[in-house]
């Protein structure tokens, strides 16, 4: 008895469906990527990760609330778990923080409480960082960060100086469901101290990250697709300036577990609409100048 075989155009049919990007993909002409928990867990790269990078090639950028790496630092370390991202492909919340200050306040004291790699990109951008009367405290991830830190940070703000964070998470995600606990706690032990909330917050939600990722993109927001794992920061943000997203992850929200799981989705699976579609375009609440 033999095995019927279904006819060549069935064949070549069901070949070519399996082959065709997922419709989300089709859809958007750009793309804004989240990095932790998005591609990587830590320092472990996601499943597929190296193949969406491959699929989106030349049509991404990577937009991450990251502050202790510079686009140079975190791109070696990238290509080193194996994902091959240009550094002109990484917006970082820390180093467009310090672009910005260096751009916006010249000469300003900065108290920087940040990883080293940080402190020295800030010195090499002409920042004059001070331990003391500081006129800005900027408040990054600091795997260093003990109570003097806290209580110099917190006394300069409580005297006037005017406190910045480059992101407010509360954590990333690192393998086996653990937690990296991030800038937002840092910052709310500063504020919560002093009494006063930060008078600027550079990473996502905000709009500075999205809007500097579009701009290196030379995209339109209604053409591109966020992909991220945080609702609170890649979804909202998102929606803010009027782009679609897609969530990875296991909570509620998730579209899909992981890249290879997002690569996989059905042909007909498609983005989240942001709630209003008219509140596309762009209202940076700081210019990046
Ligand atoms: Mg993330």
């Amino acid at each position: 008895m033999t095995v019927p075989t279904p006819p060549a155009s069935l064949a070549s049919q069901a070949r070519a469906h399996a082959a065709a990007p997922p419709a989300w993909l089709a859809r958007h002409e750009h793309f804004l990527l989240d990095l932790d928990g998005t591609l990587i867990r830590e320092n472990e790269p996601m499943e597929g990760a190296a193949e969406l990078l491959r699929q989106l090639d030349g049509r991404y950028v990577v937009v991450s609330n990251n502050s202790t790496d510079t686009a140079q630092s975190l791109a070696r370390r990238l290509a080193r778990l194996g994902l091959a991202i240009p550094a002109e492909k990484l917006v970082l919340a820390g180093q467009l923080t310090i672009d910005f200050l260096a751009s916006a306040r010249p000469g300003a004291r900065l108290q920087l409480v940040a990883a080293r790699v940080l402190r020295d990109y800030a010195r090499r951008q002409g920042c004059v960082l001070v331990q003391e009367r500081p006129d800005l405290v900027v408040v990054a991830l600091d795997k260093r960060f003990n109570f003097a830190k806290l209580s110099a940070a917190a006394n300069a703000v409580a005297r006037g100086a005017t406190l910045i964070a480059t992101n407010a998470d509360l954590s990333h995600p690192a393998p086996g469901n653990a937690l990296v606990p991030e800038t937002g706690v840092l910052l709310q032990a500063v504020a919560a101290c002093a009494g006063v909330s930060p008078e600027l917050v550079v990473g996502k939600p905000e709009n500075m990250l999205f809007a500097e990722g579009l701009r290196r993109l030379g995209a339109r927001p209604d053409r591109t697709l966020v992909i991220g794992d945080n609702p609170a920061t890649d979804a909202q943000g998102a929606a803010r300036l009027g782009m679609r997203y897609l969530l990875l992850g296991r909570g509620p929200a998730a579209d899909s577990v992981s890249p290879a799981a997002l690569l996989a989705l059905d042909h007909a699976g498609h983005a989240h609409a942001p709630a209003s579609e008219t509140a596309a375009g762009m209202r940076p609440r700081l210019n990046t100048a």
